[in-house]
């Protein structure tokens, strides 16, 4: 058969939590042409810790690659219209690896992994100075949430780290870090390097020179030698080494938040995106000025689309676990089979009624950063089934937001008018209603939701060198939008509010 002709193609990997996926897009119209998804392991060998395997990561990177490729071929598309790919990744997320051996040393330290609650403790005895010493070069909270004491407690625990790191074999990186190194050839030549926004959720890395920080690494007793080097969100840093597209340049790297403004084309000051994945995290542009939060919301870098293009920088309001606690509710519990049936849970109540459930299993994050929280499901009758707690489920995933998104709007000023959406659970409608009518604001989701992989590859293809994506609003003729207005008057929607946040005052203090 004939091969179809089209512009310039575009892949994209997004590495997040739950799934890893490749998709294409062709870089005139945004227009999602084919995307393969595959879902990756979690593992919980102790109460609070959580674990990837990085091999099987890179194996279920190779794998959507190739199966996107097929069906590519299968719709007469021809590969080699792909001119480069973008990374975008679950952030924080720590991997130590051999260099000499391409073995990763350890099992990847998962974000929302406590492990390091204690190392957390100790290291806040011994802050420098003020407290301010890490918030103030970082934009971060000294919490278990971040990479820097992930990776002190990798040198503080496993044997084959502090070895390698002695014999000097050792590479620290993030997803994207190790997805880099490994796809540009690994132990033949592959490329250590991280992009700017990752780096600045390792809590090494200083905002402001955007550089790693000597005396953030003598704080934490990390080699500098093991970093990897930072490079701008969009420039060419290698070319892919094997498999169905060997040659292509890998010219874009964004952290997935990162990625899901870019992609939501959040490129003006006072911009926000919400993406609702395993956590959700609201970010909002601030364009050159770092902003720093009163109201518990971090200060990160929001992406720098080239070499000599300015940094922009992003408050960000994290929520350690929404779409996590559907798949709990799926996995630990079994009372839906897919994530997808939660919605026809919570359809047949329509209400929690007065059940609400807090999911603090990782304790909280913001606006509380309360570390001893745990999670309570909490006015229970009789009467309760599993609908709704379903239905709370899926409210306590519009609280969280609805927390954020005050914080924003007292640290910004300027109330958000509406809210852009994205993520994996913005297919549940019943929960984009639910989060329009808890906001009181309309929720706007586009047609297209995998924005996070579309950021990623609009970085990829505007980078120097390759040039096919100009980053303009007709480049993404393709993507239309969904609204969801109010249907609930304000005051109710307040009272659900405030007994959320008492429920939440029951959460805390669980651990100590
Ligand atoms: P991540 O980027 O963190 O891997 P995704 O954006 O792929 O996450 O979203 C996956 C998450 O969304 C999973 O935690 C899953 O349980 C949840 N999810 C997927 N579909 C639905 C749905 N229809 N309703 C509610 N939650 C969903």
């Amino acid at each position: 058969a004939k091969k179809a002709v089209l512009g310039p193609l575009v892949g994209a990997v997004d590495q997040g939590t739950s799934s890893t996926r490749f998709l294409v897009f062709n870089s005139k119209t945004a227009e999602l042409l084919s995307h393969h998804q595959v879902e990756i392991k979690q593992e919980f060998p102790r109460e609070g810790w959580v674990e990837q395997d990085p091999k099987e990561i890179l194996q279920s990177v190779y794998e959507c690659i190739e199966k996107t490729c097929e069906k590519l071929g299968q719709l007469n598309i021809d590969i080699s219209n792909i001119k480069a790919i973008g990374v975008s990744n679950q952030r924080e997320t720590t991997v130590v690896w051999d260099k000499l051996t391409g073995e990763p040393l350890y099992n990847a330290v998962v974000w929302l992994d406590l492990r390091t609650q204690s190392t957390v403790e100790n290291l806040s005895k011994r802050i420098p100075g003020n407290n301010n010493f890490v918030k103030s070069k970082t934009g971060l909270p000294l919490s278990t949430y971040f990479s820097a004491v992930k990776l002190r407690w990798l040198l503080d625990n496993v044997k084959k780290v502090q070895k390698a790191v002695e014999e000097n074999r050792a590479l620290f990186g993030t997803i994207d870090s190790w997805l880099i190194w490994s796809l540009t050839g690994g132990i033949n030549g592959g490329v250590h390097c991280t992009d700017v926004t990752n780096a600045s959720r390792t809590m090494l890395f200083n905002i402001h020179s955007l550089e790693w920080d000597k005396e953030l690494c003598e704080f934490f007793g990390i080699p500098m030698e093991i970093l990897p080097n930072v490079r701008s969100s969009s420039e060419i840093y290698g070319l892919m080494k094997a498999g169905a597209l060997e040659g292509v340049p890998i010219s874009g790297c964004l952290g997935d938040q990162s990625a899901a403004l870019v992609g939501q084309m959040c490129f003006q000051d006072g911009q926000a995106k919400n993406t609702y994945g395993t956590g959700c995290f609201l970010l909002c542009n601030t364009g050159h000025k770092c902003v720093f939060s009163e109201h518990g919301l971090l200060t990160t870098v929001a992406y720098k689309l080239g070499r000599d293009k300015p940094v922009y920088y992003a408050l960000e309001g994290s929520v350690a676990i929404a779409g996590a606690v559907i798949r709990w509710l799926r996995d630990n519990l079994g009372i839906i089979k897919s994530s997808e049936e939660i919605e026809k849970l919570a359809k047949e109540v329509g209400t929690s009624y007065g059940c609400y459930f807090v999911p603090a299993f990782s304790g909280l994050y913001a606006p509380y950063w309360e570390p001893s929280a745990r999670g309570i499901i909490c006015g229970l009758t009789q009467f309760t089934n599993k609908c709704h707690i379903a239905f709370a489920a899926l409210e306590a995933v519009c609280f969280q937001t609805r927390e954020i998104l005050d914080a924003m709007n007292r640290d910004c000023g300027i109330p958000l008018s509406h809210l852009q959406v994205d993520g994996g659970m913005t297919s549940n409608k019943i929960l984009m209603q639910l989060q329009a009518d808890i906001l009181y604001i309309p929720v706007v989701k586009p047609s297209m939701p995998e924005t996070t992989a579309l950021g990623a590859a609009m970085a990829a293809g505007a980078a120097e060198g390759v040039g096919v994506w100009s980053l303009e609003p007709e480049d993404l003729s393709a993507v239309t939008m969904e609204r969801f207005e109010p249907q609930i008057n304000a005051e109710e929607s307040e009272i659900r509010y405030s007994t959320w946040k008492k429920a939440v005052m029951k959460s805390i203090g669980w651990v100590t």
